[in-house]
Parts: structure tokens; C-alpha cells; sequence
């Protein structure tokens, strides 16, 4: 079994509230099998606080980096000393490795493990038309993602119009030229179409898209893991689409996640040596 020492790294997940995050378990399962001295733990910080936090977190050396989620996501970009571009474009974070010299670098995996996912799957969106339910955190980042990874066309439908248009202008601003355009809840005439809004997480949610336009011809993709199957895959399915669950999306950003915070090019110290 694994020992802390004084030589293990120390990751965190920033978030607010805290109790039900699930990848300080998941990213601790994976170092242990991969036999990494480093360790996650909870960062339980409130939005007024988390200036305050990053600033003593440079100071930390034996930081690894950390996890950032809801509500941080956005708030956290101006507190880094570095972003990359995909995260400045979508205007967030949710992972932050800390280099040697105490500079904290982020990036957003979000959008890059939606896309890994499909992409793990066979589907991969490259030359396809793409229709994308959402406009929130999720969808913006899957959004930019797509694009990034050279759909043909993007179509954005959203409840509230005027965030799409947001996102469509920014999109379009980021990467002139891009085939991105505004939808209604008809998905027809797509190759692959996916939710990022959150209705299905709960039982009794209305459909986030007009499920009777489906075809058997397009693969349905989600964003939420639990359900594994929403309503709107349920539906998809009775009308014979591929569908792809939200699980695979959590899958490959974890990995991502790993490689972004070093975890993988930790050493494995043998415990024994006390202190
Ligand atoms: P946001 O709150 O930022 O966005 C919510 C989106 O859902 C908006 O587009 C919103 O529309 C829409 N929406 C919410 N309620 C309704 C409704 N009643 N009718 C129509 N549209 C509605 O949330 P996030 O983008 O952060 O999260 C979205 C989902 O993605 C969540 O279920 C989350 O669990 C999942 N997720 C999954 C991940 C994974 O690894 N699998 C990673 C990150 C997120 P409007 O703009 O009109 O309000």
C-alpha cells in the first residue's frame, strides 16, 4: 500500500461545495496503479476566498497543481500566470499544474475529453456535421472543441437564444471562417448530435432536443454520466441511433488530466525511510 512521505506531491480539487467530487478518487486510484508518489485531496475554497488561495498556492512547493470546478471555472483564469489558448478562448479553466518556479499554468479539458471520448469510440467528428444542445460551461468548451477539431458544420441550439449567439460569435471571432451556425430543437440532417445541457440529470426532465426528428443514421452522444442512460439516449435508441453515454467524456479527461499535472512522471518512492 502506498505511504505519504515528505517527498509525495500534493494535488488539489478546488470547488464549492466539495462533498460529492468524484475525481480526487479517481485521479488517487490512478497513481496507485501506476505506482505514483502523489496524492489529491479536497480544497474546499468559496469564491471570495479562492484570490487568496491561488496566491499561497504559488508558494507551495510541494504542489503538483490541482483540479478546478463548479463555481471556479471562469473566476480562476485571471488568477493564473499562464492559460492556453483554448482555455482563453472559452474563458475558462478546470485543471492548473504549478511549475518549478511556483507559475501556475491552466488549461480547459472539458471540450478535449468530449471529443477524446468519440473519438475512443470510433466517432470521430472530423469533416462531420455536428448538432450541440447548450450553451452553459460544458457546451461552451465542447463547442470549441469541435471546432478545433475541424467539423464541417456546428450547429448550437439553446433554451436561452442569446447565449448561443454569444457562443457562435466567439467561435467565429476565435476561427474566422467557421461553419457554425444557430439551430432550433430539430436536429435533422446532422451525423452526430450531442447534449451538453443538463436536462436529464433528473428524472422527469424535458427532452433537450426534438427527439422525433432523430434518424437511425446519427449517432446521439451526452454529457451526463448518471443517468448512464438519459431519456434522450433512451429515445435515440428506439429510433435506432448509435448512442454514446457521458462516461467516456469523464474517462479521457482523466487521462488527459494526469498527463497535464505530471502525475505520470512522478517517482515512485519506496516507503521505509522514516522521518
Ligand atoms: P450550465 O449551468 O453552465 O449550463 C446548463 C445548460 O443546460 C444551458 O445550456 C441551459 O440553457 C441548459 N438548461 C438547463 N435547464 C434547462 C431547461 N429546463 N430547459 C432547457 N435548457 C436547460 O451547466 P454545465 O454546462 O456546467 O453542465 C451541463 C451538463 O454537463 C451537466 O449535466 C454536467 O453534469 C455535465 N458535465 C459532464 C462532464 C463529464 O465529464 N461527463 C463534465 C462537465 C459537465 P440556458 O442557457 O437557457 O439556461
Amino acid at each position: 500500500s502506498r505511504e505519504i512521505s515528505g517527498l509525495t506531491k500534493v494535488y488539489g480539487i478546488l470547488a464549492d461545495p466539495i462533498h460529492h467530487v468524484k475525481t480526487p478518487q479517481m485521479l488517487n486510484a490512478l497513481m496507485a496503479r501506476e505506482g505514483r508518489d502523489g496524492v489529491m485531496v479536497p480544497f474546499h475554497v468559496s469564491s471570495e476566498e479562492l484570490p487568496r488561495l491561488v496566491d499561497g498556492l504559488k508558494a507551495m512547493k510541494s504542489l503538483g497543481g490541482f483540479v478546478v470546478t463548479v463555481p471556479h471555472k471562469t473566476a480562476i483564469v485571471d488568477l493564473l500566470d499562464e492559460v492556453s489558448d483554448s482555455a482563453r478562448r472559452i474563458g475558462a479553466c478546470n485543471v492548473v499544474r504549478r511549475e518549478e518556479d511556483g507559475r501556475l499554468v491552466g488549461d480547459m479539458l472539458d471540450g478535449k475529453g468530449f471529443v477524446g471520448g468519440l473519438i475512443a469510440a470510433g466517432i470521430d467528428p472530423k469533416g462531420k456535421s455536428v448538432y450541440l444542445a447548450g450553451a452553459g460551461g460544458a457546451a461552451n468548451a465542447i463547442a470549441f472543441a469541435f471546432v478545433e477539431a475541424g467539423v464541417a458544420r456546428l450547429t448550437i441550439a439553446n433554451r436561452t437564444r442569446a447565449k448561443a449567439e454569444d457562443l457562435a460569435q466567439r467561435l467565429a471571432e476565435a476561427f474566422p471562417g467557421a461553419p457554425v451556425d444557430i439551430g432550433t430543437a430539430d436536429p435533422e440532417g446532422h451525423d452526430i448530435v450531442a447534449n451538453a445541457t443538463s436536462l436529464g440529470l433528473k428524472a422527469g426532465d424535458a427532452l433537450p432536443l426534438d427527439a422525433s426528428r432523430l434518424t437511425s443514421d446519427q449517432i446521439v452522444a451526452e454529457v451526463i454520466m448518471q443517468p448512464e442512460e438519459t431519456a434522450i439516449l433512451a429515445a435515440a435508441k428506439a429510433k435506432g441511433c448509435r448512442t454514446h453515454p457521458g462516461k467516456p467524456m469523464l474517462v479521457c479527461q482523466l487521462d488527459l488530466m494526469a498527463d497535464f499535472l505530471g502525475m505520470r512522471a512522478l517517482i515512485s518512492h519506496s516507503s521505509g525511510a522514516a522521518s
